[in-house]
């Protein structure tokens, strides 16, 4: 469009001028063409130019008439050829230009109309020698006005239009000038005024010439017939004459058409050339072209001077909010107390904002010119890679698992700092952006450090307490195996009085007291430390509350209290679950129910409810206070209400916990002097298979005159052994005695047992490092080895099976026990 328009404004001088020398020329030509027939007309027409008399007139006045137009539009096409070259054509040359416009209308009308009153005086003047006729004279008058003016509107219109460009820039840039005549309705108007008036006349012309060639021509005496108002056209074909008048007529109200046409066309350019220009500057500002100036110029005092202001106020608008949001960005941005940084695909930084200065050390001025990378603690070869191709690098921060990546920066004083960072990507104008927002993590990384070495010592200290209570526990039952092996051998003594028996009683019943209180706080020391397993086995529900039942009865009845035991609907007989635990949660429960106790009595509900089974445990007791029912359920806490003969508080906190294991809740109601409840819900899943046989605990297997039975007792304790020896012996078999593993191989050897029992923890061999020998001789093979242990612990165990003993023997050792293992695997 540019060149075309550069084009324009090169032949812009030849194109006005042709034209305002060929348009009146032709126009005088074709309203000239007069005469009875097309040659004629055509003659008189072209007559005029070649005629001697009439020729000299015509042509002087057509070159008068454009060294007028040249003189005066002379100053705007030197205004014009000023701009083209980039001359400031300066304002006062903008001045002259505007006002030559802005009488440009009246300047071309007047001339067109005196070329034409000129040319018809001439007429006139040449005339009077031949033919005089006022009335002729006087309509041919008011035909070159309307001809005159009908080319003056033609001139007028093509010129301004020739020289829109021109105008457009006459009447904006920064001198804003006032336009005159710029209406386009006026210029409709005028158009149309001078087409009906020109037809008007030419209408006249031609019925004064078909008047004349009516009284000239008629035939006979006949006027012509459009006289008596008959079929015109009809009666032309007859008559010759009028036949040949008509052609004439029909050729110029042709070539009139043209006209007309033409200066359609000229208002149509009128419109067209300012809608092209604001087409023109709205593609501009959408195009992203800097070139074009963001406003659009504004040509005043036509109909589009509103819009091209309502439009350049929306750019205005639209530009001041574009500013507006960009400042704010920025203002976010260089305020953040973050740094942010945003870097290009190529790894070149974008953005650095002042919190990013502070925090590497650089001037954003120095970073510009810098990779991401060099900011970043990267491993060497990836830097490498990333000097021949960025995208390494961009793949490397890609590839990070987590959203928010962990990088090492490298400040300009070539510190390491640890950031965290959030990298997102977008697409701008200035292509992919990489952004980054840092945050400072030096402290959180002490403080992870810090965390992770309290959690390393907290472990540790974890597996010291383990240790320490597994030592502790050996070193407890040690003694205790001895007060409770001796007295349980001595309460069999048949030469004791009653009151030695008593007082060997409650000997036994404290250590069996005290033993009881090592289990619970080592229960409680396992379950806090995660170390309680779970022992799913199938046992029978029935048989198992019978069982509670009759471990309690007794004492129930010497408290003089009830026990009632309750089944709320059918229960099934064979489940699965652990059945230690489960033990070990009701005779908590019921124990505590009889124990806080002292009328009334206590009741055991068992019912179903959809896979699970409920157990609620009913008392007539004293109670529990209701602020102390959460309370009572945390190790060593004991509620206010009752005595506490020998409680340790231990009980309920191991319960709630078993209870937590088995997937239930522990409910506690409590009344003050009424009594409590405690209930709970555990699954337990329905088995069709009956429990493996046990066989009776406590049988003594007596060997008493049968063969005797040889049993080698390994033990460093000498008391230990002794009560072993007392035991065995009692039951008839022979027995010898070791004192650590190593001696225990050699009286193998010599003795040959059948039996072998053996402490674990013993000076010069430990009992692991014998057995494993032992068993793996020949004659090892056939003897069974029991252990005997005094940990607590579920993986020593295991690791007494691994080691190939047969099976083992708690301490302290309890005859139910020892005749239990000993029947079980013999
Ligand atoms: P211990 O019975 O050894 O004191 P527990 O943990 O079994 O330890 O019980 C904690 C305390 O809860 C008891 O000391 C007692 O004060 C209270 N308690 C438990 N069961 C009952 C009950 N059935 N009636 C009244 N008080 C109870």
């Amino acid at each position: 469009m540019g060149r075309k328009r550069h084009k324009n404004k090169k032949f812009l001088m030849g194109r006005i001028f042709t034209m305002t020398f060929f348009l009146p020329a032709s126009i005088i030509l074709f309203t000239s063409m007069e005469g009875p027939d097309m040659d004629q007309a055509f003659h008189n027409g072209l007559n005029l130019f070649r005629d001697p008399t009439s020729a000299p007139y015509i042509w002087s006045l057509l070159f008068l008439l454009n060294f007028c137009l040249y003189l005066y539009l002379k100053p705007v096409l030197i205004f014009n050829s000023r701009c083209i070259k980039k001359n400031s054509p300066g304002e006062k040359m903008q001045k002259i230009a505007a006002k030559k416009f802005n009488n440009l209308p009246v300047f071309i009308l007047s001339i067109s109309v005196i070329g034409f009153l000129l040319g018809f005086t001439i007429e006139a003047i040449l005339k009077t020698h031949t033919e005089f006729n006022s009335v002729s004279l006087f309509w041919d008058f008011l035909d070159s006005l309307s001809t005159g003016l009908f080319t003056g509107t033609l001139m007028y219109l093509n010129t301004e239009n020739l020289l829109f460009p021109v105008k457009t820039k006459v009447f904006s840039g920064d001198t804003i000038l006032e336009q005159k005549y710029s209406s386009y309705y006026r210029k409709l108007f005028l158009t149309m005024f001078v087409i009906v008036l020109f037809l008007l006349f030419q209408m006249f012309s031609y019925f004064s010439s078909i008047y004349l060639l009516g009284a000239d021509k008629a035939i006979g005496g006949v006027k012509p017939p459009l006289f008596d108002g008959g079929d015109f056209l009809n009666m032309s074909r007859e008559n010759d004459p009028v036949k040949e008048f008509m052609k004439v007529f029909f050729v110029r109200v042709f070539i009139y058409f043209f006209y007309f046409m033409h200066l359609l066309r000229q208002l149509k350019h009128m419109i067209k050339n300012p809608l092209e220009t604001v087409q023109e500057k709205l593609e501009g500002l959408n195009s992203d072209e800097p070139q074009f100036s963001k406003q659009i110029d504004i040509v005043n005092n036509d109909e589009f001077t509103q819009i091209y202001g309502e439009i350049n106020k929306l750019i205005e608008t639209q530009q001041r909010n574009l500013e507006r949001s960009e400042e704010q960005l920025e203002t976010i941005v260089d305020n953040a107390a973050d740094p942010i940084i945003s870097f290009h695909e190529d790894g070149k930084i974008h953005v650095f904002n002042p919190a990013a200065e502070k925090f590497f050390g650089y001037k954003k001025e120095e970073v510009f010119e810098k990779q991401m990378i060099s900011l970043i603690d990267v491993p060497e070869a990836i830097k490498k890679q990333c000097q021949i191709d960025n995208g390494v690098f961009i793949e490397y921060i890609s590839n990070f698992e987590t959203p928010l990546k962990r990088f090492t920066g490298i400040t300009k004083r070539g510190e390491k700092i640890n950031f965290e960072s959030n990298i997102s990507q977008c697409e701008t104008d200035h292509g992919t952006l990489f952004t980054t927002i840092i945050r400072d993590i030096r402290g959180q990384i002490e403080f992870e450090e810090n965390l992770k070495k309290a959690k390393n010592s907290a472990e540790n200290a974890n597996r010291m307490k383990s240790e320490f209570l597994a030592n502790m526990s050996h070193e407890l039952r040690t003694p205790l195996n001895a007060v409770l092996g001796f007295t349980q051998l001595l309460s069999t003594d048949k030469n004791l009085t009653q009151g030695q028996l008593d007082k060997i009683n409650t000997i036994s019943r404290s250590g069996e007291h005290l033993l009881a209180l090592i289990n619970d706080i080592l229960d409680i020391s396992k379950i806090e430390s995660g170390k309680t397993e779970m022992r799913d086995t199938i046992f029978d529900l029935n048989q198992f509350i019978t069982d509670l039942k009759e471990m309690f009865i007794l004492k129930c009845q010497t408290r003089g209290i009830s026990l009632y035991v309750e089944y709320a609907g059918e229960i099934p007989r064979y489940v699965k679950g652990d059945l230690g635990k489960l033990r070990q949660i009701m005779i908590n429960l019921i124990g505590n129910a009889v124990k806080f106790t002292n009328e009334g009595g206590v009741s055991l509900l068992v019912g179903r409810e959809d896979g699970t089974v409920r157990f609620s445990i009913n008392d007539t007791g004293k109670g529990i206070p209701e602020e102390e029912i959460e309370k009572i359920l945390q190790p060593f806490m004991q509620s206010s209400n009752v005595d506490h003969e020998g409680g340790t508080g231990l009980g309920l906190a191991i319960t709630n916990r078993f209870i937590e294991m088995m997937k239930g809740k522990l409910e506690i109601s409590s009344e003050v002097g009424r009594g409590s409840t405690f209930s709970f819900e555990i699954p337990l899943e329905i088995s069709e298979e009956a429990p493996v046989e046990e066989k009776n605990p406590g049988t003594v297997i007596s060997i008493k005159g049968g063969k005797a039975v040889k049993a080698l007792i390994v033990d460093d304790k000498v008391n230990n052994r002794l009560i072993l020896k007392t035991m065995l012996e009692n039951v008839g078999f022979i027995t010898m005695e070791a004192e650590n593993g190593l001696e225990a191989i050699e009286r193998t050897k010599e003795f040959d047992p059948a039996i072998i029992f053996m402490d674990i923890k013993m000076p010069v061999m430990d009992g692991y490092e014998s057995v494993r020998q032992i068993k793996d001789t020949a004659q090892g093979k056939k003897i069974v080895v029991f252990a005997l242990t005094a940990s607590a612990f579920k993986h020593d165990e295991k690791k007494i099976f691994d080691s190939g003993f047969d099976g083992f023997l708690p301490k302290p050792f309890k005859l139910g026990s020892l005749f239990r293992i000993v029947s079980e695997n013999t």
